[in-house]
């Protein structure tokens, strides 16, 4: 069949309200046409390549009224009473989180992706700043690139720039620039939402603000982002782009903490890499970059910065950039990647935000675990401190240990790709799967003397909430799920990481991973998404007829 047919059956569709077609069709015609989308991205699989639930309809809109119709059609069909739907943005998720089994996968792409610039007052400082508008679907090398001809850019980004302004939105989006502005969700001043029930809103801190904290990090439950007002800033022209090598793990996170307490870096992630592949041998990598304008300023800066650091190994490796180069780093990784064959191959990948005080402990976890299964890792292990204070803790997007005082955390990626033979089902895969899920199971539990979990608990037994109650069901459950991960944890309990992109087979992984934040999100979902339509791939909700 042509894509000229395609397209033909395509305006007759769109005599109706919006635009309906099959998956199949939906890639094989929207990929030359559209250069941004890869020529072998489609609508039922994932970056992940691990989970493949394939949809029975694929939704192209051109706009959030489209969207609204369709969400209103299902919600009021009886006929349709079992039907979900996932916005897609890129599908860059990777345990099928952007997927809708035999329901209606959006295509984000469609819209347009209108990207705009203006100027309006900070709710906070009351200061004037620029602001991007971006659709819900442009990708954030499209902002960028737009709005680098205004001599502006957002401040908080993402390692990799592919990446959809409501996919990112959705998680939080984060990179070396969160210690110092945030995650991407803490600069946006306002967002339009087409919620669950398919009423299109404009949300932000001061108007709709449930919504607004709730789909920033929401995990697409609440709603669908249309479009995202951005904060944005003077564009520097360059960077200084460092890579200071360690070998002793302490040195290097102390020194990456120095940093972030000091401030003077725009940027500061690490790495972990194995010497020969092997485990039992690595070093450490801090990773910074100084924006500048003024070459000599910036030599200065590098050179007290350089100062406060205590490296050993050999002398450090200093580039100079361009500012655009620098965030479109790891399209160059991505292109190398595709050449050898080993970007379209299973990523079972790994994120979690660990407390500082249990960052060694989970660095010999992840060694230990990775020696014992005798499978080096391929791919990086990106590891860096961030500051919890920059984050709004309104937003749904979750952080360890909620009440304690310690300010850092740190943001661990091991981003494995298999080889192309690893298949879902395969023993390979599944044993990278397992060691995942291994470190997930040890760094997630509650360390046996975190104050957060007393508190938790000790708030739960204070509501004295009747046996009967279903609440009081749920506080069980729960502490005896906790007791269960304590005991695989052995005699110091677990670190209290929460997983970042989380994955979870089931509501009680979930409710777990909330812990505090759970009755809110469950409440905001009844709001907004009371058939829990949206976003199944996440399996958090079970569509309601
Ligand atoms: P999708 O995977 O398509 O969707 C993700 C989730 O959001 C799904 O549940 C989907 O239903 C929902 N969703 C999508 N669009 C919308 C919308 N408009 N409104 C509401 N819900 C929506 N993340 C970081 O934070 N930092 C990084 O540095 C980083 N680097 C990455 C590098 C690579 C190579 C890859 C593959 C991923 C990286 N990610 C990173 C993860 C990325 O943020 C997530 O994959 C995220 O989901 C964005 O991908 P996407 O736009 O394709 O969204």
């Amino acid at each position: 069949m042509s894509c000229l047919l395609h397209s033909l059956q395509l305006k007759a569709l769109l005599l109706h309200s919006f635009v309906l077609f099959h998956a199949s069709s939906f890639s094989w015609c929207l990929s030359p046409t559209n250069p941004t989308l890869s020529p072998h991205a489609n609508l039922t699989t994932d970056f992940g390549r691990i989970i493949y639930n394939y949809p029975n309809e694929a939704f192209q809109p051109q706009s959030p009224q489209d969207i609204s119709q369709l969400l209103k059609s299902i919600s009021s069909s009886p006929n349709r009473n079992n039907v979900t739907v996932a916005a897609r943005g890129v599908g860059h998720s990777t345990y099928g989180q952007a997927q809708a089994l035999n329901g209606i996968v959006i295509g984000m792409r469609s819209l347009t992706p209108y990207i705009q610039i203006g100027e309006a007052q900070l709710v906070a400082s009351k200061n004037s700043t620029f602001y991007v508008d971006a659709g819900g679907g442009a990708l954030w090398i499209e902002v960028l690139k737009e709005t680098m001809k205004h001599g502006l850019t957002p401040r908080s980004w993402t390692d990799y720039l592919y990446l959809t302004v409501g996919g990112t939105l959705s998680n939080a989006g984060i990179s070396g620039q969160a210690y110092k502005y945030g995650p991407q969700i803490a600069n946006v001043m306002e967002v339009d939402v087409v919620t669950g029930k398919g009423d299109i809103v404009t949300c932000s801190e001061m108007e709709n603000s449930d919504l607004f904290y709730g789909v920033l990090g929401g995990l697409g439950q609440f709603g669908i982002i249309t479009r995202a007002r951005i904060v944005l800033e003077p564009a520097p022209r360059r960077v200084k782009w460092a890579r200071v090598p360690y070998d002793d793990f302490n040195q290097f996170t102390a020194d990456e903490e120095q940093l972030i307490k000091l401030g003077d870096v725009n940027y500061l992630e690490g790495f972990i890499t194995f010497k020969d592949n092997s485990p039992s041998n690595v070093y450490y990598t801090l990773e910074f970059a100084i924006y500048y304008n003024d070459e000599g300023d910036a030599q200065k800066t590098l050179d007290r910065v350089l100062s406060q650091l205590n490296f050993s190994m050999s002398m450090p490796n200093i580039t100079d950039v361009s500012y655009f180069d620098f965030l479109n780093r790891v399209k160059a990784e991505e292109e190398s990647l595709r050449k050898k064959g080993l970007w379209e191959v299973p990523h079972p990948w790994l994120t979690l935000f660990v407390p500082r005080n249990q960052i060694g402990r989970f660095k010999d976890l992840l060694l230990r675990t990775t020696l014992e299964a005798n499978t080096p890792i391929a791919g990086p292990i990106i590891i860096y401190p961030t500051l919890k204070d920059k984050w709004n803790q309104n937003m749904s997007a979750v952080l360890p240990q909620a009440n304690s005082e310690e300010n850092v955390f740190y943001a661990v990626s091991v981003l494995r790709s298999s080889p192309p033979s690893c298949t879902p089902g395969s023993p390979c895969l599944e044993s990278f799967l397992n060691q995942n899920q291994k470190i997930i199971e040890v760094a997630t539990a509650e360390p046996t003397t975190n104050k957060a979990t007393a508190t938790v608990d000790a708030t739960a037994r204070k509501t004295k909430t009747p046996m009967s109650h279903p609440r009081a069901e749920i506080i069980q459950k729960t502490e005896s799920m906790r007791m269960e991960v304590r005991t695989e944890a052995g005699d110091e309990g677990g670190m209290g990481a929460k997983q970042y992109l989380p994955y979870y087979k089931d509501q009680n992984g979930w409710r777990l991973h909330f812990g505090e934040k759970w009755g809110r999100f469950e409440e905001l979902k009844s709001r907004f998404d009371p058939l829990n339509i949206l976003a199944p791939g996440q399996r958090i909700f079970q569509r309601k007829p």
